[in-house]
């Protein structure tokens, strides 16, 4: 069962992908429901289960339609091979790294003379140096434009056909919340670039992989040479950067991206919030990220929805062409899951998989089926407006009030803790929170959000009545 589905893996993801993500991957146990795999470390897990997990699953159950889940778990540390944990890596102590030649220089203090001198120059093409392998299903053609992401979709686009003279968007960062597509633009990017006559040095790295190779080279007295092959590239794409965590990890980082863009290469980051919104983040790293462009990815509407499943479907029908769902299920599917670009493919691949032996599939079936995912996510999108009003009518000041200038303490507090109700309760940004309150500064936003949490850890009765409000806003 195993070996058939690692030979079907194989050929969907490519044998570089493969050997990247799945060479460790064993089988652990199968049990008649619940398949058990297991990998080395907690990073390849959480990648697993994030970008594999549904393909894993569909392979596993056409293989044996009794099998519901799939479980991904940590092998335990082998004698002599110590395994790195991701918690080891974030707070690796100072002495086990290189000590650094210079403080991590603010912006625009050399420029790209420094790096001519540096002769460590990559042999041959170079294309893949030290990056993390590419899906190649994530690529442009694959990609549905819409108006959630048209302008990320064009400097992407710019990005992978001019590489470094599109310096105009550089450093380019786009954000969204989870599933909305920030890594397969990335991926395309890089996939066109490195396929691009000029010949670019392209290196895509997840901040996870990139914390998890410097930890590796670190332990293996390695992390000059590591350093160097980066030094010489000519596109370094980033993605989930909210996840670059550790001192010493971001001085690295830090050093990398001002070289990088000193010199005038192309640097692309992806992450789930905006650049001033990435609290964990060195405050040198965050700014040089500010110096460039930001722009957020949005949610796909109906039509967007419709189209990426009707895409997926023809893909699916490359590889097999016995696979089908009707139109009107794939519609159905589209107006109802609506929270991610994720949660699409998870009903996709269910719905695929399940045809396959029930051929006559009802939409009240598929309801059934996906009941779990319609109402996932915001099942009833929370607006600002309804969050200003309920938390209003509970204190007693007027809406105006709230979104005014007054700054009396009865008016400040129910401000804030609608403040903080609207970025818990909806995926706006703080700058979109903020015009939304009267042209408010995104900091401003920022200390309200904070504050209310300080608050709630001490004060029982606040916590009480804003799990309230939070009812009152859901219902
Ligand atoms: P993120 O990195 O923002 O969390 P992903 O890039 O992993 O999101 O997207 C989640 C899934 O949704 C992927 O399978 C991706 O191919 C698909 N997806 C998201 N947006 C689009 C789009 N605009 N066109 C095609 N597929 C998309
Ligand atoms: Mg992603």
């Amino acid at each position: 069962l195993f070996n058939r589905v690692q030979i079907r893996l194989k050929a969907i993801v490519g044998p570089d992908v493969f050997s990247s993500w799945f060479g460790r991957l064993k089988l652990d146990s199968v049990s008649k429901s619940i398949v058990r795999l297991s990998v080395p470390t907690t990073f390849l897990r959480s990648w697993i289960n994030n970008r594999y997990l549904d393909l894993l699953t569909k392979l596993f159950q056409e293989e044996n339609p009794d099998i519901l889940r799939v479980e991904i778990l940590v092998r335990s540390a082998t004698r002599g091979n110590r395994l790195i944990q991701s918690s080891e890596i974030t707070d690796m102590s100072a002495p086990a790294v290189q000590p650094a030649q210079q403080p991590c220089r603010q912006p625009q203090s050399t420029g790209p003379a420094k790096l001519a001198r540096n002769q460590a120059v990559q042999p041959g093409d170079g294309k893949s140096v030290t990056g993390s392998p590419l899906d190649s299903r994530y690529s442009f053609a694959t990609f549905v434009e819409g108006a959630s992401n048209r302008v990320a979709l064009a400097a992407a686009r710019t990005i992978a056909e001019a590489g470094a003279s599109a310096v105009r968007f550089n450093p380019l960062f786009i954000h969204s919340s989870v599933g909305l597509g920030k890594t397969h633009l990335l991926q395309a990017i890089a996939l066109e670039a490195s396929a691009s006559d000029r010949n670019p040095r392209v290196v895509y790295l997840t901040a996870e992989y990139f914390m998890w190779r410097f930890a590796t080279a670190i332990r293996d007295n390695d992390a000059l040479s590591f350093k160097e092959s980066l030094r010489n590239i000519d596109l370094l794409v980033i993605d989930d950067m909210q996840f670059l965590q550790g001192k010493s990890i971001q001085h690295e980082f830090c050093h990398l991206l001002n070289m990088l863009l000193d010199s005038a290469r192309q640097v692309v980051v992806a992450a789930d919030r905006a650049p001033w919104e990435l609290e964990s983040l060195d405050a040198r790293v965050r700014s040089r990220l500010q110096g460039g462009v930001a722009i957020e990815v949005e949610a796909p509407d109906f039509e967007m929805r419709l189209e990426i499943l009707r895409r997926r479907l023809v893909a699916a029908q490359q590889e097999d062409s016995t696979l089908d769902i009707p139109d009107d299920i794939l519609v159905h599917v589209a107006r109802n899951v609506t929270s991610s670009g994720r949660e699409l493919e998870g009903a996709f691949n269910q719905l695929l998989f399940r045809r396959s032996f029930e051929p006559t599939l009802s939409i009240d079936r598929v309801d059934e089926l996906l009941g779990h995912l319609v109402n996932a996510g915001e099942p009833k999108r929370v607006r600002i407006e309804d969050i200003q009003r309920i938390v209003s009518r509970h204190y007693s000041v007027s809406r105006q009030e709230m979104i005014s200038n007054r700054r009396t303490r009865t008016i400040v507090k129910p401000r804030q803790i609608a403040m903080y109700l609207s970025k818990t309760m909806t995926p706006r940004s703080f700058p979109e929170i903020g015009r939304r309150f009267g042209g408010r500064d995104h900091t401003t936003v920022l200390h309200a959000v904070r504050k209310i949490e300080g608050l709630l850890e001490q004060d029982t009765k606040l916590a009480h009545e804003i799990e309230l409000l939070r009812r009152l806003i859901s219902e």
